[in-house]
């Protein structure tokens, strides 16, 4: 028989003391659970990374970990944003486990699904996917954002799992892989299917938080979308050089256009059509030059290559 695989949790937290008392509990027992009915490995762990928080979260992971074998923690030198943390505890475990299976701390994600999850790794996957079922949970409002960005992106050609957040088993192939991957503009959801490695999907109904609010406000949101198409596709930048083509052939045919209205009617052209012309064509410039701009920025911080994280503390002792 093939020997059961060590899994770890990884859960960042940023500023989950409401939250982490009620939740890891929950963890700690599932995994203690799954250990027990020998479906996994004893040295299976619960990591919790947290991100900088400026609440008593660090406090209540080094208390949970003194107190349980299972749960271990590591603290960043300061916030850095979930896909980031998400990094940190995924590196920092891939050397002690077999597969990693990511989640957010605030009870959202179902985590009876871990062990659908980690069947599916048994079988021979990879990469599990934790898909939401549906979001009646949610506001209309994230819902209709949500979605519409899920579509957009797989229209502009980055292949992303639809309704797929970050909850998801990767195996140490995948996460292997994953460290080849040296971008500082992290967007996981999108990397991960890049690495490649066969891999499936497990569905869930997505819950509402248990306590304390969520940190993805709209602003922090359409920053996501952002990052996520610019730092995936290259299709908006082809898009302003077709937008710039076809606008060049339209002014040529406008010239010509005007050309011939002088020569034929000697007419006085109208000032209102070269305003509209002028304003015009100074937004879509501006607009190109904004979109041309964020892929230089992104290139600007590719290439200063700072570290995308700093593990200031850990639980454990290191070796
Ligand atoms: N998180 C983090 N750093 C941040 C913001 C959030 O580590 O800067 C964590 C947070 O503690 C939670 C997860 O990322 O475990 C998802 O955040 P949240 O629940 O606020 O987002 P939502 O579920 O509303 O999309
Ligand atoms: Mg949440």
């Amino acid at each position: 028989m093939e020997q059961n695989p060590v899994i770890w949790l990884v859960i960042p937290c940023y500023n989950e003391e409401q939250v982490l008392p009620k939740t890891a509990p929950q963890f700690e027992s599932i995994i203690q659970t799954l250990i027990n009915e020998r479906d996994i490995a004893p040295l299976s762990k619960v990591l919790f990374v947290n991100d900088g928080s400026k609440d008593a979260t660090w406090e209540i992971i080094c208390k949970l970990s003194e107190k349980s074998p299972i749960i271990e923690g590591i603290s960043l030198s300061r916030n850095r944003g979930h896909q980031n943390a998400l990094l940190a505890g995924l590196m920092e475990a891939q050397h002690k486990c077999d597969a990693t299976i990511s989640i957010d701390c605030d009870g959202q994600d179902d985590i009876s699904k871990i062990t659908d999850m980690i069947h599916c790794y048994k079988e021979g996957y990879e990469v599990v996917y934790g898909v939401r079922n549906s979001r009646d949970t949610d506001t209309f409002f994230k819902r209709f954002s949500a979605e519409s960005f899920y579509k957009l992106l797989n229209a502009l050609g980055a292949n992303v799992v639809y309704n797929h957040a970050d909850y998801r088993l990767m195996g140490s192939k995948a996460l292997a892989g994953l460290q080849e991957f040296h971008e500082v503009n992290l967007f996981l959801r999108g990397m991960v299917p890049l690495v490649g490695y066969p891999s499936t999907t497990v569905e869930y109904k997505r819950e509402e938080r248990i306590a304390g609010e969520s940190h993805y406000p709209l602003t922090k949101m359409l920053h996501l979308a952002f990052d996520g198409i610019t730092s995936l596709s290259e299709k908006p930048i082809h898009f302003i050089t077709g937008a710039g083509l076809l606008f060049s052939l339209l002014g040529f045919i406008g010239i010509i256009w005007a050309l011939i209205n002088v020569a034929v009617q000697h007419a006085v052209t109208g000032w209102a059509s070269i305003i509209c012309t002028i304003c015009f064509f100074g937004g879509v410039q501006l607009i190109a030059l904004g979109i041309i701009g964020e892929y230089i920025g992104k290139i600007y911080l590719e290439v200063k290559h700072r570290p995308r994280f700093i593990v200031a503390q850990r639980t454990w002792d290191d070796d």
